[in-house]
C-alpha cells in the first residue's frame, strides 16, 4: 500500500485536521500522482456539513487536483514519470453502460465512482480526495494539462471549469445572445470568461455582493447587477437567451424564468440542499426550460482543457496553505472568496 497524509473531516460539525491513509499499490494500469495543487470547490463544504445527505467519515474532499506523475503501472500509455497531470470529480465509472461508452461517464447509469466520500466497489472501501499529498487513479480517469497554464490557477478547471464549460457549449452559447450568469463565486468566475471567450454579445452578472462589481466587469461582463435591487433585475424582463445559475444557496429561480426571452434557457448547476419551487406559469408563458447540468464526461473535460490552453484562461485564485482550510471553508460560505481557494499541498510536509 502507499502511505497517503491529508486532512480530514471527522464529523460534520468538526473542522478538517491532518489524517494519514492508505491508497492502493498501482495497478497495470494505474497513475500514482503526488499533488501539487487542489481547488476548494463549494461541493467540498456541502459535504463535509451533510447538506446533500448523510456523508462517510473520515472525508477527505477535493476534487479539483493537479499533480505530477510519480509512478506507473506496467502497462499505462498515455502517461510517464515527470507528467502533469490532472484528476476531477470522479475516479472511475462501469466503462461498459452507453453513457461510459459515449464519454458520458459522469451519467454513468450505476454512477460514477465519485473522487472522495464514494463507496470504491472495484476495490473496496471509500474515496479518499485531494486535499492530501498523492492519488492513484486509471489512467482513463486521468487528464492532461496543456503546457503554458499556471498549475495552481489550472487546478480549479478539474471542477469549476468543466461545470460551467459543459453548459455554454451543449447550449451553444456565442455571438449574438445575451448571456446571463448568476453568484460570482468559484463557478460563477469560469462562466464569465468562458461566455466572453466563446463569443455571447452581452453577459450580465447577478451577484448580491456589490464590492464584486469591477472585478465582475474585469473577467467578462458587459454589464452588472445586484439581484437583491428588484427594480433592476425586472428592468431585463423577458431579454436573455441563456441564464446560468451558479448559487450555492437556497433562492427563488422563478425571477430568473421571467427574465428569459420566448424559449429562452435556465441552467441550474448549483446545488442549493432544499428543493426548488418553481411555479408553472413563469414556466409555461414564453415557452421557457428549466434544465440542469452536471460536471462533464472525460473527452469533454480534456477538451475544455485544450481550450483553456489555447485562450490562456485559469481560475482567479487566493493561494492558502492547508492549514488555512477550515478559515477558506467559512469565507467561502459568506461569499468571501475571490474567486476561489486553492490548497498548495507543498504545505503538508
Ligand atoms: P461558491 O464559490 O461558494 O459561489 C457561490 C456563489 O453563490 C457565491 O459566491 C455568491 O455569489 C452566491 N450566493 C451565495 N449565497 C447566496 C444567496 N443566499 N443568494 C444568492 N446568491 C448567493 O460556490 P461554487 O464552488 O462556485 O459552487 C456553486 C454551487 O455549484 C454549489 O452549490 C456547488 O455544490 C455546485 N456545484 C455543482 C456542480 C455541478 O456539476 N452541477 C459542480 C460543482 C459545484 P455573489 O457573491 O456573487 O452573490
Ligand atoms: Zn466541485
Ligand atoms: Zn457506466
Amino acid at each position: 500500500m502507499i502511505s497517503s497524509r491529508g486532512y480530514a473531516a471527522f464529523t460534520p460539525k468538526g473542522e478538517l485536521a491532518p489524517f494519514d491513509f492508505e491508497r492502493r499499490e498501482p495497478e497495470p494500469n494505474d497513475v500514482v500522482i503526488e499533488i501539487l495543487y487542489c481547488g476548494i470547490c463549494h461541493s467540498d463544504i456541502h459535504q463535509v456539513r451533510e447538506e446533500w445527505g448523510p456523508s462517510h467519515f473520515p472525508l477527505v474532499p477535493g476534487h479539483e487536483i493537479i499533480g505530477k506523475v510519480v509512478r506507473t503501472g506496467s502497462a499505462v500509455t498515455r502517461f510517464k514519470p515527470g507528467d502533469v497531470a490532472g484528476v476531477g470529480v470522479f475516479v472511475d465509472s462501469c466503462r461498459e453502460c452507453a453513457e461510459c461508452r459515449s464519454g458520458n461517464e459522469h451519467f454513468c447509469v450505476k454512477a460514477p465512482v465519485w473522487t472522495y466520500n464514494a463507496e470504491d466497489p472495484r476495490h473496496g472501501g471509500f474515496t479518499y480526495g485531494g486535499y492530501s499529498n498523492n492519488i492513484v487513479v486509471h489512467e482513463d480517469y486521468v487528464l492532461r494539462i496543456p503546457p503554458g497554464l499556471d498549475l495552481a490557477a489550472a487546478a480549479p478547471l478539474l471542477c469549476a471549469g468543466i461545470t460551467t464549460y459543459s453548459p455554454l457549449r451543449h447550449w451553444k452559447v456565442g455571438p449574438g445572445q445575451k448571456v446571463g450568469i448568476v453568484g460570482l463565486g468559484g463557478l460563477g468566475h469560469m462562466a464569465l470568461k468562458f461566455s466572453r471567450a466563446l463569443g455571447a454579445s452581452h453577459i450580465v452578472q447577478f451577484t448580491t455582493s456589490p464590492n464584486k462589481r469591477d472585478d465582475a466587469l474585469r473577467l467578462g461582463a458587459h454589464e452588472v447587477v445586484i439581484s437583491r435591487d428588484e427594480r433592476a433585475v425586472m428592468a431585463h424582463a423577458g431579454t436573455f437567451d441563456f441564464i446560468l445559475d451558479a448559487v450555492s444557496a437556497n433562492h427563488d429561480v422563478n425571477v430568473l424564468l421571467s427574465l428569459l426571452k420566448r424559449d429562452g434557457h435556465l441552467v441550474l448547476v448549483g446545488l442549493p440542499s432544499e428543493p426548488l419551487a418553481v411555479g408553472a406559469f413563469p414556466l409555461i408563458s414564453g415557452r421557457k426550460s428549466l434544465s440542469g447540468s452536471m460536471i462533464g464526461g472525460i473527452r469533454e473535460t480534456q477538451e475544455m482543457l485544450d481550450f483553456c490552453g489555447a485562450h490562456g484562461i485559469v481560475a482567479d485564485i487566493e493561494r492558502i496553505p492547508i492549514q488555512k482550510v477550515n478559515e477558506a471553508y467559512e469565507r467561502t460560505i459568506r461569499a468571501d472568496v475571490k474567486y476561489r481557494f486553492v490548497i498548495d499541498l507543498s504545505s503538508l510536509k
